[in-house]
C-alpha cells in the first residue's frame, strides 16, 4: 500500500515541503507527486501524533481512517482473536466444540450458549476470542473485504492423515494475512496417529516445530476427548503475549462485522467484534454504508450487556439494513454525524461501483505508471506437482529490475473458491497451467474480476508474465 507524497500531506495537514523534508531525514528521497509506503506514512504522521491506518475497504469502496494516536498509557492488553483452519475432516469444528465445552461453563454463567458467530473463553482471568466458522474461505473473504480481525491462526492437522492439499491452502492464507500459525496436530487418540509424520511435512513447507530449531508451536490434542485443550489455550496466550496486542477502551467503538442477518422479530442482527474503544447500548453508528444506533447487545451466552471492550464479539440490533461480514463499523459522536457519514460513504460506494479493483495482467502497466503497484502477485495451479515446481522455478527465475514476483500459492489441482478469494485478498492473478477453474470458482473470479489464466506450455505463461512484468517498470527519462 502507497500513498502520494501530496496527497498525503493533505491528509495530515502538513505542508508538502515539510513532508519531504522529514522524508529526506529518513533517508527517502521523494517529490510531491511520488508515492511513499505505508511504513513511512507512518512514521512521519507519528511524530505529529497521528495514527494512520491502512485504508479500510467496505464495499469495495475505500474510505479514509485517521485516528488520532492512542496515548500508550491508555492502551491496555486485548484477547486475542483466534481463527481455526485446515484439512476438511482434520477436526476443526470438533476443536471448537471442545474449547467451548471445556471452557465455557454455560449454566454456571447463567445463559444458554448461542451461534453468535464468535465466542470468548477464559483461562485463568485471561479471554481468547474464537471465530465460530473455522476454515480459510471465510477469513480470507474478510480479507478481501479489506478486515483485518484474526491475530491468531491455529493450523488443525489430523496426526492420522498428514498434510493435505487444504492444510497448505490453510497456511497459504495465513502466510498471505502475516498472521502467526499454532500447528494443533489432532486426533492424536487415534492408533495410527502419527505427529511425527505431521511435523515432517509442515516443516517441508517452512513451519519448523521449536523442538527442531524452528519458531512454530505444535501441541498434541485430541479435540474428540478434549486432551491437550488447555495446553492450546495456553500457547495461544503465549503468543499473544508476545504479539502485545493492545487496544484503548476508554473512546468510541470501531470494529469488523463478523456475520449478519435479518430476524423476524428483532430486524437486522449482526455480530460485531470491538477492536477498540467500547460499544455501549444507544451509541450511534455507521456499518459500511448502514446507520445505526445500538438498541441492544448480548453476548455467547444470550447474557444481555450494556457495554463491550476491545475484542468481545456481540450480537447487536438496532441496525437499520443488514450488513455484510468483513463490513467494518464506527462510532459517532451523534446520530446526525452517523447519519451524515453513512449517506456520503453510501454515495461514494455508489460512485465506485463500476470502478475495478483488482488487477488483471494487462491492466498492470497502467497500474504502475500510477504508481499503484511494484509487485505481481501470483497463484500457480498445475495438473501434476512436477509442473507445479516447474512453473515455479521458471517464475522466480525471471529478473525484471524494479519489480518482484511474489508467489502467494502453488497447488495441484482445478482452480477453486480457495484461490479465487486468496487472488482477492492478495490482490493476485491466477496461472493455471494444463487446468481449469471450476464453475464455482469461475463465478465467483467474474464477480470479484479475478484475472484468470490458461496455458499449456509453460514457456507461453513465462513469456506473458515477463511481458507484464516490463510494462510495470517505470518510464526511464
Ligand atoms: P472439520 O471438517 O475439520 O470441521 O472436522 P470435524 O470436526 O467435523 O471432524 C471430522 C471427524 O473427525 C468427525 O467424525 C469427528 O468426530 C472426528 N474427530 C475430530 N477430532 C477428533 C479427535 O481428536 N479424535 C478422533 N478420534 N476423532 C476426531
Amino acid at each position: 500500500e502507497r500513498v502520494n507524497v501530496g496527497e498525503f500531506a493533505r491528509m495530515i495537514g502538513r505542508e508538502p515541503a515539510e513532508v519531504i523534508k522529514k522524508l529526506f531525514m529518513l533517508g527517502i528521497v521523494a517529490t510531491i507527486n511520488q508515492d511513499i509506503d505505508f511504513d513511512a506514512a507512518t512514521l512521519i504522521a507519528s511524530e505529529y501524533g497521528i495514527e494512520v491506518e491502512k485504508k479500510v475497504v467496505i464495499n469495495e469502496v475505500e474510505f479514509e481512517t485517521i485516528e488520532e494516536q492512542d496515548d500508550p498509557a491508555s492502551l491496555v492488553p486485548r484477547p486475542p482473536v483466534v481463527t481455526v483452519m485446515g484439512h476438511v475432516d482434520h477436526g476443526k469444528t470438533t476443536l471448537l466444540d471442545a474449547i467451548r465445552k471445556t471452557r465455557v461453563a454455560a449454566q454456571e454463567a447463567g445463559g444458554i450458549t448461542q451461534h453468535i458467530g464468535a465466542y470468548q473463553v477464559e483461562l485463568d482471568g485471561r479471554f481468547i476470542t474464537f471465530l465460530d466458522t473455522p476454515g480459510h474461505e471465510a477469513f480470507t473473504a474478510m480479507r478481501a473485504r479489506g478486515a483485518k480481525v484474526t491475530d491468531i491462526v491455529v493450523l488443525v492437522v489430523a496426526a492420522d492423515d498428514g498434510v493435505m492439499p487444504q492444510t497448505l491452502e490453510a497456511l497459504s492464507h495465513a502466510r498471505d494475512a502475516g498472521v502467526p500459525i499454532i500447528v494443533a496436530v489432532n486426533k492424536i487418540d487415534k492408533p495410527d496417529a502419527n505427529p511425527d509424520r505431521v511435523k515432517q511435512e509442515l516443516a517441508e513447507h517452512g513451519l519448523i516445530p521449536e523442538e527442531w530449531g524452528g519458531d512454530t508451536i505444535f501441541v498434541h490434542v485430541s479435540a474428540l476427548r478434549h486432551q491437550g485443550i488447555d495446553e492450546l489455550l495456553e500457547m495461544i496466550l503465549l503468543v499473544a503475549e508476545m504479539r502485545e496486542l493492545r487496544a484503548n477502551p476508554n473512546k468510541r467503538a470501531r470494529g469488523t462485522v463478523i456475520e449478519a442477518k435479518l430476524d423476524r422479530g428483532r430486524g437486522p442482527v449482526a455480530t460485531v467484534l470491538v477492536q477498540n474503544g467500547t460499544l455501549k447500548v444507544g451509541d450511534a453508528l455507521v456499518v459500511g454504508t448502514i446507520y445505526g444506533r445500538v438498541r441492544s447487545m448480548h453476548d455467547h451466552l444470550g447474557r444481555r450487556l450494556t457495554e463491550a471492550g476491545p475484542s468481545t464479539p456481540v450480537e447487536i440490533t438496532g441496525l437499520e439494513d443488514v450488513p455484510e461480514a468483513g463490513d467494518a463499523f464506527m462510532v459517532f459522536e451523534d446520530d446526525a454525524k452517523a447519519k451524515q457519514i453513512a449517506e456520503e460513504r453510501a454515495l461514494k460506494k455508489r460512485e465506485q461501483e463500476l470502478k475495478k479493483k483488482h488487477v488483471s495482467l494487462d491492466e498492470l502497466f497502467s497500474q504502475i505508471q500510477q504508481g499503484d503497484t511494484k509487485e505481481l502477485a501470483l497463484i500457480l495451479k498445475a495438473d501434476v506437482h512436477g509442473s507445479v515446481e516447474a512453473l515455479r522455478a521458471a517464475i522466480e527465475k525471471i529478473k525484471v529490475e524494479g519489480v518482484r514476483v511474489r508467489i502467494v500459492h502453488a497447488g495441484v489441482g482445478a482452480i477453486n473458491e480457495s484461490d479465487v478469494m486468496l487472488a482477492s485478498a492478495a490482490r493476485a492473478v491466477i496461472i493455471g497451467f494444463n487446468v481449469r477453474p471450476d464453475a464455482n470458482a469461475k463465478a465467483i473470479a467474474e464477480r470479484e474480476k479475478i484475472d484468470i489464466r490458461l496455458y499449456n506450455v509453460i514457456y507461453k505463461a513465462i513469456e506473458e508474465i515477463e511481458a507484464a512484468l516490463k510494462g510495470l517498470l517505470e518510464p526511464v527519462y
